[in-house]
């Protein structure tokens, strides 16, 4: 049986109906910016692997320090002992972190870096006494697919089928100049229930990577500050580099409470979630009543391998290098942006840093689940490119290392497919 064969068999993938979905592609090497098939077919990764990779694939140097790694320790349980590769990743992420990111707090992917989080906050207050229970949210937020992250993400065909065990949390449109005064007083209105405002900084990846600005999610922050609500920056996506600096909350000037990370975290290495915050909010779980406690932790907590791919990633991206290639990369970018923006099929343009969308003219039918997806998926993967239209919005988001000629073939397939869908 060929592999294909094998796997329609025995697995169930995410995110696919797999009664009219196409057959996977079994994928048997990758190198750098690609990806090669059982065929040889090489494929080149303008999705970083569903975002998450940032050095490119099979990256030797990583590969090398997973490997010591697993010759020294592959595990350990996290509570009662500690290992060297944790403390040395919390040290040096705490130290690239906005100042006021003080302890660091392991799990194992995006998800449950955010239940994490919105667990600090409501126990934060349940310690404290106040039964503050409310979470505000940006409507059309993606925080994740388990519980809690799924609600305090959009309602959406993903989160139908649950949404009535959902709990409720306060939707706010994102900000723009004009609405900055009314989502304020929206926030105070409720400030005195509300437990914290969860945010994706900058880009609403899922969403169909929606931008705003720095200047209002600044203004919105410091008036959360002012009325004392929590902030948890959900930086699984926009985290090491996406959005031209190393976090997407380098662009503003207050600090978040909470982090989460994840994504990027090991260079798109292994599953690993990472969840930091502030002294005060640490600080709140302190008590000799033992029911103060975070009561939190999963089996593979700061799994020591995890911590040695990220370790290694992290020695990469703190490299000049690498912020040279991201510069080259957003350079890129604004160029290709302003060469096609003006095409009539191109209904709206964006981009920050290395993250460029394109959003198709479609008339009236824009679903996530309209064909033009499904016809522009499979127009680049026959062109040998991954990209994964988020319904009629098409987005570059590459490892760093991507070459200018991968980015020149990217860019002239997408203005082909303009002239020719
Ligand atoms: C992907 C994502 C998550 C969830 O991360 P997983 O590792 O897929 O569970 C959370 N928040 C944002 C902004 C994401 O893009």
């Amino acid at each position: 049986m060929s592999l294909v064969e094998r796997d329609l068999k025995v697995i169930w993938h995410p995110y696919t109906q797999m009664k009219t979905a196409q057959p996977p592609i079994p994928i048997v090497r990758g190198e750098g910016t690609c990806l090669f098939d059982e065929n040889g077919k090489k494929y080149i990764d303008a999705i970083s692997s569903w975002w998450v990779n940032i050095h490119g694939h099979a990256h030797p140097y990583i590969a090398k320090k997973v490997a010591e790694q697993l010759q020294k320790l592959e595990h350990v349980i996290f509570a009662g002992f500690t290992h060297e590769g944790a403390i040395e990743l919390a040290e040096r992420l705490l130290n690239l972190l906005p100042i006021n990111q003080k302890k660091a707090f392991y799990s194992d992917n995006g998800s449950t870096a955010i239940e994490v989080a919105i667990k600090m906050c409501l126990q934060y207050w349940h310690n404290k006494g106040q039964g503050r229970n409310k979470i505000i949210a940006f409507k059309n937020a993606y925080h994740g697919d388990t519980f809690g992250a799924m609600a305090v993400s959009g309602r959406s065909a993903f989160t139908a089928p649950f949404d009535s065990l959902l709990f409720e949390v306060e939707f706010i449109d994102l900000p723009d100049a004009s609405n900055i005064k009314a989502l304020k007083s929206q926030i105070s209105k409720i400030k005195d229930e509300t437990a914290c405002f969860i945010f994706e900084p900058l880009i609403q990846g899922t969403a169909g990577m929606l931008m705003y600005k720095a200047e209002q999610l600044d203004q919105l922050m410091a008036h959360c500050r002012k009325e004392d609500v929590l902030m948890i920056a959900d930086e699984v996506f926009t985290g090491f580099g996406r959005t031209g600096k190393p976090f997407a909350c380098n662009h503003v000037n207050e600090l978040p409470d909470i982090m989460c990370f994840s994504k990027g975290l090991t260079g798109g290495t292994m599953a690993l979630g990472l969840t930091t915050c502030t002294q005060a909010i640490y600080d709140a779980f302190l008590s000799d009543d033992r029911l103060k406690t975070l009561f939190h932790g999963h089996s593979f907590t700061a799994n020591p391998v995890a911590c040695s791919a990220a370790l290694a990633s992290l020695d990469l991206f703190t490299d000049e290098q690498t912020a040279i290639s991201i510069k080259r990369i957003e350079a890129s970018h604004v160029q290709f942006a302003a060469k096609i923006k003006s095409h009539p099929k191109i209904k709206a343009i964006r981009q920050t840093g290395t993250i460029i969308a394109m959003e198709w003219e479609t008339g009236n039918n824009t679903s996530y689940f309209s064909s033009l997806r499904d016809t522009l998926y499979n127009y680049f993967i026959d062109a040998g490119i991954i990209l994964r239209p988020l319904g009629n919005i098409i987005y570059i988001l590459p490892p760093y290392c991507i070459t200018d000629a991968e980015l020149a073939y990217i860019y002239s397939k997408i203005e082909q497919a303009l002239n020719e869908i």
